[in-house]
């Protein structure tokens, strides 16, 4: 049976996830009685599966660049105040042992466990109160105070964080709690959208590269103000893999990926000195593609023939194709296979050195809910870190 008890703490942080423990032990080692909510029966899941297990917990190359938001520059006072070293000496402090992948990605050498173990462990030596799993049932303000109700009774508390992240992977405790509340509040909120996340293919482009489920292509990839060079994975549904992860960020629906197939390579002069080979199209191809994809690829340009059969400005209209090889996708695969959610509450109500909503006295969002996205590569934690911290310092 649930015991009802009203309580009165400094801070009630909502959602127990990378940002919302990182607050609540800031805050409660500079001595703030905090209590945080949290409704998921199990602590930390999207720790625990991401980076396949390992969590790739920061980007040591962090910076502005990194991040998608309606105001670039938000994040940078935070990213400055707690930095991925400043992560990274908390990690070694706890001996979390860790490596770089690439670019700059840091992993946990064992398991994520360990930094959902350091962050409790953190949140009990600032003294934080839990109630888990309880979900909230509403949140007011009340003669200068917040008052949370709760199952489990109420909370009355100076500040309220809202720090419940955004609505990828529902079956784990996502939730739209934080938009609601925004709004509740006046705040506006920037339409949510999957990020990070798989494309889908129409079905004429399926059942041409379909079959190549499991094929990676390294390619440069572009749309809009997004470029990165990565792998680009077929799957059963469409594509998939880093490059494709990174652009959906940048894809609003409706305007093709531009694909250079050979990225670093002369593709103009690579066909062209082959013109007088016996060689097919997709055998010269396949010196620098997976094979399959070479042949699928050719076979959708109606080239499966011998260079010497190709005229010379056929094989420049087709090195202009390896280039800028255009692909439409039809959707992305949702919030149950996308890493982020982009947009969230727009920064433009919200302090970027305290993360208080300018308007509304003790009110913070930390973390995903916050129109800050990071790329791929560990940036989303460190901005649940800085933002966590930054509110942490304040409340
Ligand atoms: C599969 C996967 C892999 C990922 N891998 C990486 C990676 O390797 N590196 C990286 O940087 N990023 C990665 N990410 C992104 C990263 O996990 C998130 O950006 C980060 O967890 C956001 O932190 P957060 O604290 O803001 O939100 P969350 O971690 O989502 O935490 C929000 C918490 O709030 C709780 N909550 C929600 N609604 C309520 C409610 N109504 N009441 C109470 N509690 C509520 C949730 O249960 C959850 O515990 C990955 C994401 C996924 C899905």
């Amino acid at each position: 049976m649930t015991t009802r008890r009203d309580v009165r703490c400094d801070v009630v942080v909502i959602g127990a996830g990378a940002a919302g423990m990182m607050c609540a032990a800031t805050a409660g080692l500079r001595g703030r009685r905090v209590l945080l909510i949290e409704h998921y029966p199990i602590l930390g899941e999207k720790i625990r599966i991401s980076g396949g297990g390992r969590c790739n917990f920061t980007n040591v190359n962090t910076g502005p660049a990194n991040f998608l938001s309606q105001n670039p520059d938000f994040c940078r006072s935070a990213l400055a105040r707690f930095t991925p070293h400043d992560f990274v000496a908390l990690v070694e402090r706890y001996r979390i042992g860790y490596h770089e992948k690439k670019l700059g990605q840091l992993f946990c050498d064992d398991t994520a466990r360990d930094l959902i173990a350091m962050l409790k462990a953190e949140c009990d030596r600032g003294h934080v109160d839990w109630r888990m799993p309880c979900p909230v049932d509403g949140v007011t303000r009340e003669g200068g105070a917040w008052r949370v109700a709760t199952p489990m009774g109420a909370v009355r508390a100076e500040s309220v964080v809202v720090a419940t992240g955004g609505l990828t992977v529902p079956k784990i405790g996502a939730t739209p709690f934080g938009y609601r509340m925004a709004e509740q509040f006046g705040q506006a909120v920037v339409a949510p959208r999957p990020a990070l996340v798989p494309l889908a293919l129409p079905p004429d482009a399926l059942a041409r590269y379909g079959e190549l489920a499991g094929v990676a292509v390294d390619v440069e990839v572009a749309c809009g103000q997004g470029r990165f060079r990565e792998n680009l994975l077929f799957t059963h549904r469409g594509v998939s893999g880093p490059a494709i992860l990174q652009i959906s960020s940048y894809w609003s629906g409706g305007e093709p990926l531009v694909i250079d197939l050979l990225p670093g390579i002369d593709a103009e002069r690579l066909l062209v000195d082959e013109r007088t080979s016996d060689a097919r199209l997709d055998s010269v191809l396949a010196r620098h593609l997976p094979q399959r994809f070479a042949q699928a690829w050719c076979a959708a340009q109606e080239s499966v023939l011998p260079m010497k059969q190709l005229a010379e400005k056929r094989l420049r209209e087709l090195a202009t194709r390896l280039r800028a090889w255009t692909l439409l996708p039809s959707g992305t695969q949702g919030y149950n296979k996308a890493e982020v959610t982009l947009g969230g509450v727009d920064t433009r109500g919200v302090s970027s050195k305290t993360m208080a909503a300018t308007n509304v006295a003790g009110l913070y969002f930390i973390g995903e809910v916050v129109d800050v996205t990071g790329w791929l590569g560990g940036y989303n934690f460190q901005w649940a870190w800085s933002s966590g911290h930054a509110a942490g310092m304040h409340v």
